[in-house]
C-alpha cells in the first residue's frame, strides 16, 4: 500500500491542516483512526509487522483471524497499554496515542471492553451505571451528591440500549454471563466513548444472547465507532459489516464477509484449518 497517497486520500496531508481545541478529536476528514506502519516486537518476534489500518468515523469493523495473528497487541498499542517499535497511531487527524498516556487514551474518548466481564457483583444494574457515570474522564463526582435528571435520562437510555430496563434493581453478581457482558457495555457507554474496542464478546455466551449481543452492537454504529474481535464465523456473519483479517502482524485481506470467505488466502491460512 502507498502510505502517502493513502495519507493524502484521507486527507491527514499538513497541507489542509486547520487549528483545534487541543486535546479535542479532529474528525473532520471522515477518518477516527489511522494505524500505519505499526510493529510491535517481543524479544526479536513481530507480533505486529509494518501494519496499515484505517476506521472510517461511526463504522463496526470486525477483526478477525488466527491466534497470535496480533489482534489483542493492536488493541494494546491503542489503548497505550503497548509502546510500538515503529509506526503512528493516530486518533482523528491530530492526537498521537502513541504519545500519549493510558488514562489519557481514555479520556479522549477511546472505550476497551475486555473478555472478562468486571462488573460491581454486590451492587445493582442501576448502581453500577451511576458509579460509571460518576467515574467519566477519571473525575469522579461525590457520590452523595444528587443525580441531576439528564444524568437519570442517560442511565434509562443506556438501560434500553443493553437490554437490562427489567433488571434496573437486580444484583449484577444475580445476572447471567450475557447480561454482565451487557451490563459492562452499558458501563462503558454511559462514558460516551467515540472508539470502542470489544474483545471476544461473545465467547461463553447462549445463541439467544449471542443474537441479542449482535443486534446490540449493530445498534451502535453511527453513534459510535466500534472495533469487535470475534472468532465465531457466523457472529461476524450476522454483523455483516467490513472485516479486516490479520495474519502474522499484518493485514491478509480487508472488505465484506462475503469477499473475505472467498479469498484463496485467508481460507488457507484461517478458515480452511
Ligand atoms: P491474537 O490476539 O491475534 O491471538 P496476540 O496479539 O495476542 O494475538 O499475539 C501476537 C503474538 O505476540 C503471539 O505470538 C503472542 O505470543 C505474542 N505476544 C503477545 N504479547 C506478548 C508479550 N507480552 N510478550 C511476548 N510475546 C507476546
Ligand atoms: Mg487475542
Amino acid at each position: 500500500m502507498d502510505i502517502e497517497a493513502t495519507r493524502k486520500e484521507l486527507g491527514r496531508d499538513t497541507a489542509g491542516a486547520h487549528v483545534l481545541q487541543p486535546g479535542v478529536v479532529d474528525l473532520s476528514h471522515g477518518v477516527i483512526l489511522y494505524v500505519e506502519n505499526l510493529t510491535v516486537s517481543f524479544d526479536g518476534f513481530k507480533a505486529l509487522n509494518g501494519l496499515n489500518l484505517y476506521l472510517n468515523t461511526g463504522e463496526l469493523r470486525c477483526l478477525i483471524g488466527p491466534n497470535g495473528a496480533g489482534k489483542t497487541t493492536l488493541m494494546d498499542v491503542i489503548t497505550g497499554k503497548t509502546r510500538p517499535d515503529s509506526g503512528t497511531v493516530f486518533f482523528g487527524n491530530t492526537l498521537d496515542l502513541t504519545q500519549m498516556a493510558e488514562y489519557e487514551i481514555a479520556q479522549a474518548g477511546i472505550g476497551r471492553k475486555f473478555q472478562r466481564p468486571t462488573v460491581f457483583q454486590g451492587h445493582s444494574v442501576f448502581e453500577n451505571l451511576e458509579l460509571a457515570m460518576r467515574a467519566k474522564k477519571g473525575i469522579w463526582q461525590s457520590l452523595v451528591s444528587r443525580l441531576t435528571g439528564e444524568q437519570r435520562d442517560r442511565i434509562e437510555a443506556t438501560l434500553d440500549t443493553i437490554g437490562l430496563s427489567q433488571q434496573v434493581h437486580t444484583r449484577a453478581g444475580m445476572l447471567s454471563h450475557g447480561q454482565k457482558q451487557w451490563l459492562e457495555l452499558g458501563m462503558l457507554l454511559i462514558q460516551e466513548p467515540q472508539l470502542l474496542l470489544v474483545d471476544e464478546p461473545v465467547a461463553g455466551m447462549t445463541p439467544h444472547e449471542t443474537e441479542r449481543t449482535a443486534e446490540l452492537l449493530t445498534s451502535l454504529a453511527g453513534k459510535h465507532t466500534v472495533v469487535v474481535v470475534e472468532h465465531d464465523m457466523e457472529f461476524v456473519h450476522r454483523l455483516a459489516r467490513r472485516v479486516t483479517v490479520l495474519h502474522e502482524g499484518r493485514v491478509l485481506a480487508e472488505g465484506t464477509m462475503e469477499a473475505i470467505q472467498s479469498n484463496p488466502q485467508v481460507i488457507e491460512v484461517y478458515l480452511g484449518v
